[in-house]
């Protein structure tokens, strides 16, 4: 017998299909919806969907952006020069959010994980090899330092050292397994100032 009314179940089921939502969490979500001002639900339902229809890859990095090329790359006072690798939008931000980084960067969205499934191909790994066609000086590789994270920075390094140009992978004062995002900018910078040649 469902203890719910249908509705109530399918929303619950939704809702825990997203990340970090377990069933609890789903169940309180979904509760708290259903008591929520209507014109609240629209504003968010309305407020996802415009998210949705408007935010796409930043057409060089690859970051999550409103307009066809990012804040970041638009940017002629960034030296285009140098490119930082990460794995997500996060941790791009957690980089800008320092203010000491003047390059652009990279974003993979994602890691290569055999365990996954997840290979070179499923992640933006094509688009970065066409950016060295350009005049590029230096990769600095931040992906984290989980395996996955580690794997990535082997293999991204093995693809570009033919190429002559400079790889670096930041410093691993980083701890293991660690999102980049939840690492404090000293930290952050400090990875960065202490990277080493791959
Ligand atoms: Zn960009």
């Amino acid at each position: 017998m469902d203890l719910f009314s249908g509705h109530i179940n399918k929303l619950i089921e939704e809702l825990s299909g997203l990340p970090g939502i377990g069933n609890k969490s789903a169940q309180r979500l979904a509760f708290h919806l259903i008591n929520m001002p209507k014109e609240r639900v629209d504003r968010l339902a309305k407020t996802m969907m415009e998210a949705k229809e408007n935010v796409r890859y930043c057409q060089e990095c690859f970051t999550l952006t409103d307009r066809e090329t990012c804040p970041v790359c638009a940017n002629a006072g960034r030296d285009h020069k140098t490119i930082m690798v990460v794995e997500n939008a996060r941790d791009l931000a957690a980089y800008e959010k320092t203010g000491k980084y003047a390059g652009v960067y990279h974003v993979l969205h994602g890691a290569i994980s055999p365990m996954l499934g997840i290979g070179p191909n499923d992640i933006k790994l094509k688009e970065l090899m066409q950016r060295l066609q350009n005049e590029v000086k230096e990769v600095i590789i931040a992906t984290n330092s989980s395996l996955e994270g580690e794997t990535t920075a082997m293999y991204i390094s093995k693809l570009i050292k033919p190429t002559g140009v400079r790889v670096t992978r930041i410093a691993s004062g980083v701890p293991v397994g660690g999102d980049l995002e939840y690492i404090d900018e000293v930290t952050l910078l400090r990875a960065l100032e202490g990277r080493t040649e791959l």
